[in-house]
């Protein structure tokens, strides 16, 4: 099979990249390696910043979030059993975020695909790309049992944090930087409505908890556990004991309700970078990862492809490459300050087992500080909504 990009991965990464290309007339495939109720039902982010939500619309993806997701204009910064509301537009000019979750965003662009006439294979797996480095690279893979190969101009590797894209650039290219956090989070789907209008961030002297949501029916909670916590030692009633306690605000209560889904997720930020090796290119996941504190991973794999679609449509319009020659560069710069924000929310708001009193003390000083100051209050709204994608 020939195609004019070939995509690896039906995360929001890559379906996002193809709808954008067929948009613009480019031929795509998408190689899936897991089945489409698997990729549709996967549980993980559930906070799109205005550029994505921006980016969605365009592309033609936005007709269902503008009608189920949930526009916030702020999160609360809970600590000392106090609230302090952050509020964005205005400190941002107007800008805001959506939540509507990663489930519902995949689907939407999978329906999207299907209408248009898009090539989505699922329970393809990806084994190898070929000849990266000449003008003709292909992409080896499996699909009902046979070893099939897809010749293209260029490779998207938008196949996630364990995906084989990364893997073929020769480790004398490929630099990378990682860190991992003494704590992970468990969190929690519940059959129940929010008991808040808005996100709320809390800090604790036990840990770390956070109340999202992902519908007016449905609450999305977590807490701040060991990386190597055992889901068995949390029945029901210590999950909403702990969270009673460490989300507890005078005159405010937590509705509990059935827990449907829970899971415990490791926290780790990691970049690799270039993120372009010759015809292949990295986006998503596949080239970086941020703990889940800033709202950034969906985000950021979003920002990715808008830029690299640009670059592919400027170099199939105009025969230019300079888009694609920048590519890694432009999309990095925005990685690293979305990787800073990500570190800062997550060193803000945790108890790190290893730290010493002093050190919590300037962390309930920092938090002071973005609750009393508008400017400190401005540049975490700035970051929050999200930075331009140029
Ligand atoms: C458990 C978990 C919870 C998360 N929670 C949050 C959150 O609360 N907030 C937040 O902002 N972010 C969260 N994230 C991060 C966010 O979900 C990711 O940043 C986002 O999914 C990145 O999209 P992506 O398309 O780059 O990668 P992915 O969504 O990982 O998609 C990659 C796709 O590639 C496929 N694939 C992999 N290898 C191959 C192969 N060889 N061949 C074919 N296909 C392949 C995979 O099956 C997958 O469908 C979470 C991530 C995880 C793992």
């Amino acid at each position: 099979m020939r195609t004019r990009v070939g995509i690896i991965g039906a995360g929001p990464a890559g379906l996002l990249l193809s709808q954008l290309l067929r948009q613009a007339g480019i031929d795509n495939v998408v190689l899936e390696d897991r089945t489409r109720a698997h990729v549709e039902h996967r549980q993980r982010a559930g906070v799109l910043e205005q550029n994505t939500v921006d980016v969605l619309r365009a592309c033609g993806a936005g007709e269902r979030m503008d009608r189920r997701g949930l526009r916030h204009d702020g999160i609360e910064l809970r600590f000392h059993g106090e609230g302090h509301r952050i509020d964005f537009p205005s400190r941002t000019g107007g800008r805001s975020v959506m939540v509507y979750a990663q489930t519902e965003v995949v689907k939407d662009l999978i329906a999207l695909s299907e209408r248009d006439g898009g090539t989505i294979l699922f329970e393809a797996e990806a084994k190898a790309v070929e000849g990266a480095d000449t003008d003709s690279p292909l992409i080896r893979y499996v699909h009902e049992g046979e070893v099939k190969t897809l010749e293209c101009d260029f490779v998207a590797a938008c196949d996630g944090f364990h995906g084989i894209g990364r893997r073929t650039i020769p480790p004398g290219v490929l630099r990378t930087w990682e860190r991992e956090y003494p704590f992970a989070w468990l969190g929690i789907l519940a059959d129940v409505p929010p008991s808040c209008d808005e996100l709320v961030y809390a800090h604790h002297e036990r840990g770390f908890a956070l109340h999202s949501m992902r519908s007016p029916q449905v609450s999305r909670l977590y807490l701040q556990v060991a990386p190597d916590e055992n889901l068995d030692a949390w029945p029901d009633e210590r999950i909403w004991a702990e969270l009673d306690t460490r989300l507890a605000r005078g005159g405010w209560t937590l509705e509990h309700g059935p827990i449907t889904e829970r899971a415990v997720t490791p926290m780790r930020s990691f970049v690799a970078e270039p993120l372009r090796h010759g015809r292949l290119f990295l986006a998503g996941d596949a080239a970086h990862i941020v703990p889940p504190t800033g709202a950034k991973g969906l985000n950021l794999a979003a920002a990715d492809v808008t830029l690299l679609a640009a670059a592919i449509i400027r170099w199939h319009d105009k025969s230019d490459e300079t888009l694609l020659d920048a590519y890694s560069q432009t999309a990095l710069r925005r990685v690293w300050r979305a990787e800073h924000f990500s570190y800062f929310m997550t060193t803000l708001l945790h108890r790190d087992p290893h730290q010493d009193a002093y050190g919590y003390r300037l962390q309930l000083a920092h938090l002071d500080y973005v609750a009393s100051s508008d400017a400190a209050a401005a540049s975490l709204a700035e970051n929050y909504v999200g930075l331009p994608v140029v």
